[in-house]
């Protein structure tokens, strides 16, 4: 359906804003890009690059606007998990069927590249412009240097909040009667580290895979860039025994990485740096609803969902979002009040669902993987997949190589529970899990 052309706001320039723009370019709409940060395209990083995982919804979302091609250039493909067991030689674990992967892009790299995309696509950026406040039923936004500063209003047809966890378009929203919102912190906190490459550029660990140290209450996992290096994410509580709280001193984070890293104590001297350059940060989940303020404002990305990372999801999601929208663009033409109405209706269960699973990966790699139960259970369905792999696929695949609802990804992965559960309760389990009894019991179950 053809829309009729509008100008539109987009607030936040990160990687949902410019996808977002990039889409709405599409239908000619005058945009432009507010962002409180100065253009990072002309920001020099550190040597430190962020990276993160790319997986089957955040490539249908470049997709379908044309620009896969483009930002695949920058990514490197992870077919398996390399896993770094205390006691055990390095293993791999692939991720999924042949030619499946996640893909590490750096997030700076692909910030940009994106924002160079949208711009060519005759989006308007304007950087180092902070949005204060938003008059809804207007679509007006403010900015200007300071809350208290004097502010410059500009009058838009449509605005789309996609400011992050801590959205000020979301706080306006936030002032309205019957808006509801949570967030919840986890005591665990992060810090961002890395491995540099080899004297001749090349990487130090296999570069095609997730590389995972579970230490039960803490992990560490690193994801290869280009240029050879490894972003290692450290993820650990922020007060108690093993706990960031804990170590204060270079000889506290040497002897740390000693201790329970041993296979990478070769960098100590780099990680240590890194460990006391680098801030801890936390993470979070934030829900709200509704979305979107008549047909004049919407959250999109990050501003209207925030989860843990332990899905690799929430950049995913916010590209799905777009995607989604786009589709119900395309039906509705210049209906955007029943636009956003479905576009609200429709993710909301999805991204809940996101947040759950989530949540549950957090407590599953942070309290489980020393549980022989709960290993010997992952063991079983991991046969079984292997042998039936038509009738058991693990929620992992769901979210990350297919594009079904998330939603639906949760709600079969709880059918997937309450099955294992009954097979668990077998007698002499251990000795016979992969048994014809045990594999004839979860057919059972499953018809
Ligand atoms: C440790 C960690 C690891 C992660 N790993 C992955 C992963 O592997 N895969 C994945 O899919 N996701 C991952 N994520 C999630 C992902 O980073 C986010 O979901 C994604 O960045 C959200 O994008 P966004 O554009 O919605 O928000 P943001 O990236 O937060 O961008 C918001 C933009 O808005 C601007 N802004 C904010 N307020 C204002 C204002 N008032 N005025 C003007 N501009 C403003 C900001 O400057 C920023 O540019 C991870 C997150 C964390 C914390």
């Amino acid at each position: 359906m053809k829309q009729t052309q509008k100008n539109i706001a987009i607030i936040g320039s990160g990687l949902v804003g410019s996808l977002l723009a990039i889409y709405l370019r599409k239908y000619h709409h005058n945009i432009t890009v507010f962002d409180r940060r100065p253009d990072i395209r002309g920001i020099q990083f550190s040597g430190r690059s962020i990276n993160l995982a790319m997986s089957n919804r955040g490539w249908a979302a470049l997709e379908a606007v044309g620009i896969a091609s483009e930002i695949r250039k920058i990514g490197i493909p992870l077919d398996k998990r390399a896993m770094h067991v205390v006691g055990k030689e390095e293993y791999y674990q692939k991720y999924g069927k042949e030619g499946e992967a996640i893909w590490s892009i750096s997030r700076g790299v692909l910030n940009k590249r994106m924002i160079d995309l949208a711009e060519k696509a005759g989006v308007n950026f304007r950087f180092e412009e902070k949005v204060w406040d938003i008059d809804l039923p207007e679509a007006k936004i403010y900015t200007g240097e300071s809350e208290k500063s004097e502010w410059k209003a500009y009058q838009y047809d449509m605005v789309f909040g996609c400011d992050g966890a801590f959205s000020r378009v979301r706080h306006k929203m936030q002032r309205r009667s019957r808006f509801d919102y949570s967030q919840d912190f986890i005591d665990v906190g992060y810090k961002e580290l890395t491995i540099p490459p080899n004297a001749n550029g090349t990487h130090k660990l296999d570069k095609n895979s997730f590389h995972i140290w579970p230490r039960g209450k803490f992990m560490l996992i690193a994801m290869p860039n280009l240029d050879g290096s490894f972003t290692c994410t450290l993820f650990m509580p922020f007060e108690g025994e093993v706990s960031f709280e804990q170590i204060v001193s270079k000889t506290d984070a040497k002897k740390f990485f000693k201790t329970y890293f041993p296979n990478v104590s070769r960098d100590i001297e780099n990680l240590t740096e890194d460990f006391f350059k680098n801030p801890t940060s936390a993470m979070v989940t934030m829900k709200c609803y509704p979305w979107t303020y008549w047909d004049k404002v919407a959250l999109v990305g990050d501003s209207a969902h925030a989860v843990v990372p332990f899905y690799g999801q929430g950049m995913n999601a916010g590209f799905e979002d777009i995607y989604c929208l786009n589709n119900i663009i395309r039906k509705y033409g210049d209906d955007w009040e029943t636009i956003f109405k479905i576009y609200q209706e429709e993710r909301k269960p999805n991204v809940d669902a996101i947040a759950e699973l989530s949540y549950r990966n957090f407590i599953e790699m942070s309290s489980k993987t020393a549980d022989t139960n709960f290993l010997l259970q992952k063991k079983i369905e991991k046969h079984f997949a292997a042998k039936h792999p038509d009738k058991w696929i693990p929620v992992y695949s769901r979210v990350t190589f297919s594009n079904r609802p998330y939603a639906e990804a949760l709600s079969i992965g709880d059918k997937q529970e309450l099955i294992m559960k009954e097979v668990m309760q077998l007698p002499n389990i251990t000795a016979i899990w992969d048994s014809a009894e045990v594999e004839n019991k979860i057919l059972d179950l499953l018809s």
